[in-house]
């Protein structure tokens, strides 16, 4: 059987973003309506500082105005909720979010809580939730929409009565990733960590979304013949290999014995990763448009 065909981030995340472009373009000529993506870091966690530092520029790359605001790891928890409020009471930001992980000493639903529900560019308040969950126009979290997208594109287009596993049951990934897949009407399983006989449960799946943070976990041999695999997971792990030290980012799937089998899959890195960002600028001109009342742009 020939190998999998690769669902390329590094050719679909530059095509979403161009798109995003055109309709700032649009947004801007037609309205006047510049929209703008707020991040909020606190901390100075190296991962995230790059994350963050991607994000910034890809949106001003996009036209879009972009708002970054560093705050020390020594933040109280009101400082944090303040400067939401002041996100969320200034009309130049269509959407933010706070870069998780806060610091232990924040609770992390208390400031998602905080975030205007029509701003909420991470589509983490549970009114997002709960408007994602009962088919209604919601902020919808970026990297379970990347993943739907992706899944889109390697199926023709059209993903209904396909039967999805996702492994994973968080709220940023495995639940709105269910709700998608469900509302692209596919039949919707999802494991999780007390789920038994794990890989007779995926070899059922048309779709399989890997979101678990367990390298390399999802074997060949867990996987139909033919199926698209979206690997979710950024996991980092020694790499004696390339020197001593080292370390490469791996997915959740064992990605050289997964292509054998698979009829597409996401790489990691290069895959739904990318995808994340790109997702995020079109929630941003998403929201503007909601806010301003005026028609999202075609082909967004
Ligand atoms: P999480 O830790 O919140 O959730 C992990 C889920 O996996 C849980 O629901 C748990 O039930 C399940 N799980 C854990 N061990 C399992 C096991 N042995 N068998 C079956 N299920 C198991 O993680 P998350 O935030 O959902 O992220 C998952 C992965 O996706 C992580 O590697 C994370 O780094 C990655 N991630 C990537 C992006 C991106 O942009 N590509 C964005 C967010 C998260």
């Amino acid at each position: 059987m020939a190998e999998a065909v690769l669902i390329d981030g590094r050719v679909l995340a530059p095509a979403l973003k161009a798109r995003v472009a055109e309709a700032v373009a649009v947004l801007k000529s037609k309205y006047n309506l510049t929209p703008g993506l707020g991040v909020v870091l606190v901390g100075n966690d190296p991962a995230s500082e790059v994350y963050v530092r991607n994000k910034h520029q890809a949106t001003l790359e996009a036209g879009m105005n972009s708002f970054e605001y560093k705050m020390p790891a020594t933040s109280t928890q009101a400082e944090v909720l303040a400067k939401v409020a002041e996100l969320n009471a200034n009309p130049a930001i269509h959407g933010f979010l706070v870069q998780f992980p806060v610091p232990a000493h924040i609770s992390q639903q208390a400031v998602i809580d905080a975030i205007d529900p029509v701003k909420d560019a991470d589509g983490l308040h549970p009114l997002n939730a709960g408007r994602l969950a009962s088919g209604l126009p919601a902020m919808v979290p970026a990297t379970p929409e990347g993943c739907v997208l992706m899944a889109r594109h390697a199926s023709g287009g059209n993903l209904a009565g396909k039967h999805a596993v996702i492994i994973g049951r968080s709220n940023l990934v495995g639940k709105p990733v269910a709700q998608l897949l469900l509302n692209e009407n596919c039949t919707v399983t999802i494991a999780h960590s007390r789920s038994t006989d794990l890989p007779s449960i995926a070899r059922q799946a048309d779709i399989l979304v890997a979101a678990v943070g367990r390298p390399l976990m999802v074997k060949g041999d867990w996987i139909k013949p033919g199926a698209i695999v979206i690997d979710v997971g950024i996991n980092r792990v020694d790499a004696p290999d390339k020197g001593e030290g080292k370390t490469r980012l791996v997915g959740d799937v064992d990605f050289a014995s997964a292509k054998l089998v698979a009829g597409a899959i996401t790489p990691v890195p290069g895959g739904v990763g990318l995808m994340t960002v790109a997702c995020l600028m079109r929630n941003a001109v998403i929201a503007a448009c909601r806010q301003h009342g005026v028609e999202v742009p075609p082909n967004l």
